[in-house]
C-alpha cells in the first residue's frame, strides 16, 4: 500500500478529485502531515469520516523511527530499519548557518565507486519518496528544530532513482509540505549524463553536484566505474547544456585521494577541465575506512591542490572534516545492519 507520505500535491488533488472530493483536500491533508504532524488519519479532524475511511483503505501513514542514534559534537548519525527489514541511514550536519541532513536515496548502490564505503553493498532496492522524506521527519523530531538544508548524497546515486528523488523534491519544496527552499537542497551525482540532461529541464532552481574526483578518464575510470560508460567530454557537454539551460552554478567533488588523483599535475588538469565553466569546487579530504586502501592525501599536499585552483580563478573550499569518529563521514555509511555500528550491535 502507498504511503501517503509518497504523494505530491498534485497527486493528492488528483486522488481527490478521483473519490469525488475537492482537491482543496490536498492541502488540508498536508497541513495535517507537515504542519502538525499527525500520526493517523483519524487525527485530521477537519475531514469527513467517509474521506478518512477511504484515505485509510487507499494509503498507510506509517513513519520512520531511528533504530539507532549516534552523535558526536556537530554531527547527528540515524539508522533506519525500513518496513521489509532493510537499513538506510542519513547524517544530520549542525553548522554555524542552519542544520543540514544528507539522505540515502537507494539501499546500497550499484556504481562501485572504488574509495566509498557506502557502495559496497549492491543495490538492494531504491527508497520511495516517503522513505526519503521520512528520513528528514524523523531526524527533525529527533532534534525538535526544522531542518534548513538537504543533501541527496548519502547512500545510493540519486539520479539512478530519478523519479521518486524528484518527486522527493517537490514535496520537500512546496510551501504546504516541508517549506524547504530549492536553493537549500542538493543533489549529487555521480555523472548519468542522461539524467543530467533531463534534470536540466527540471523546474526547481535546486543545486547540482558532481562527483567529479579524477579530471581525467583513465583515473576516473580507475576509481568510478561510471567513468567507463560516460567518457569526461560527453559529461563535460552534460553538464555545459544544464548550465546553459539552468545558468546554474555547478558544484564539483573532488575527494582527495594520497597517491592516487592529489598530484599539482592533477590539480593543473582539473582547472583546464573546468576553464570558462561557473562552478564551485569542493576539496574533500578522504575519510579513510578499514576496508579500503585508499589513504586520504597529506594536509600539505591539499594545500598546494587548493592553491592551484585558486590561482586558475575557479572558487575553491576544502570540505570542513566532522563525523569520521562516529563514521558518518562523506562515503563511510554503509546499508547492512551488520556491518553498521558493530560496536552498538
Ligand atoms: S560515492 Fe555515491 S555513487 Fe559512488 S558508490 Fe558511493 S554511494 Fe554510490
Amino acid at each position: 500500500m502507498r504511503n501517503i507520505y509518497d504523494l505530491t500535491v498534485e497527486e493528492l488533488e488528483e486522488y481527490f478529485l478521483s473519490i469525488g472530493e475537492k482537491k482543496f483536500k490536498a492541502i488540508q491533508v498536508y497541513s495535517w502531515l507537515y504542519d502538525k504532524r499527525v500520526d493517523s488519519f483519524d487525527q485530521m479532524t477537519d475531514m469527513k469520516k467517509t474521506v478518512i475511511e477511504k484515505l485509510k483503505e487507499d494509503f498507510s501513514i506509517s513513519k520512520l523511527k531511528p533504530v539507532k542514534i549516534e552523535k558526536d559534537e556537530l554531527v547527528n548519525k540515524y539508522l533506519f530499519e525500513l518496513s521489509d527489514g532493510l537499513y538506510v541511514e542519513s547524517v544530520l550536519m549542525l553548522h554555524d548557518y542552519g542544520t543540514s541532513i544528507c539522505i540515502s536515496s537507494q539501499v546500497g548502490c550499484n556504481m562501485g565507486c572504488k574509495f566509498c564505503e557506502s557502495g559496497r553493498l549492491k543495490k538492494q532496492r531504491d527508497l520511495t519518496s516517503a522513505e526519503m522524506l521520512l528520513q528528514i521527519l524523523a531526524v527533525e523530531e529527533d532534534i525538535k528544530t526544522r531542518i534548513s538544508h538537504v543533501v541527496i548524497m548519502g547512500i545510493g546515486e540519486p539520479f539512478d532513482n530519478y523519479e521518486r528523488v524528484t518527486n522527493f523534491i517537490k514535496i520537500i519544496n512546496h510551501p504546504k509540505g516541508l517549506s524547504i527552499g530549492s536553493r537549500h537542497i542538493t543533489v549529487s551525482t555521480s555523472g548519468i549524463v542522461p539524467k543530467i540532461l533531463e534534470f536540466a529541464d527540471f523546474p526547481y532552481q535546486v543545486n547540482l553536484a558532481i562527483s567529479l574526483h579524477a579530471p581525467n578518464d583513465q583515473l576516473r575510470e580507475q576509481i568510478m566505474p561510471i567513468a567507463k560508460k560516460y567518457k569526461l567530454k560527453e559529461l563535460m557537454d552534460a553538464i555545459k547544456t544544464y548550465y546553459n539551460k539552468t545558468n546554474r552554478r555547478i558544484t564539483f567533488e573532488y575527494i582527495m585521494l594520497d597517491n592516487v588523483n592529489d598530484s599539482l599535475e592533477n590539480a593543473r588538469e582539473l582547472c583546464e577541465l573546468l576553464k570558462g565553466l561557473n562552478c564551485y569546487v569542493n576539496l574533500i579530504p578522504y575519510n579513510e575506512t578499514e576496508n579500503i586502501q585508499y589513504k586520504r592525501s597529506k594536509n600539505n599536499r591539499i594545500l598546494e591542490f587548493y592553491d592551484i585552483i585558486k590561482k586558475n580563478n575557479i572558487v575553491v573550499t576544502i570540505r570542513r572534516e566532522f563525523g569520521s569518529n562516529i563514521s558518518a563521514a562523506c562515503g563511510q555509511l554503509r546499508s547492512k545492519k551488520e556491518n553498521l555500528w558493530k560496536h552498538f550491535i
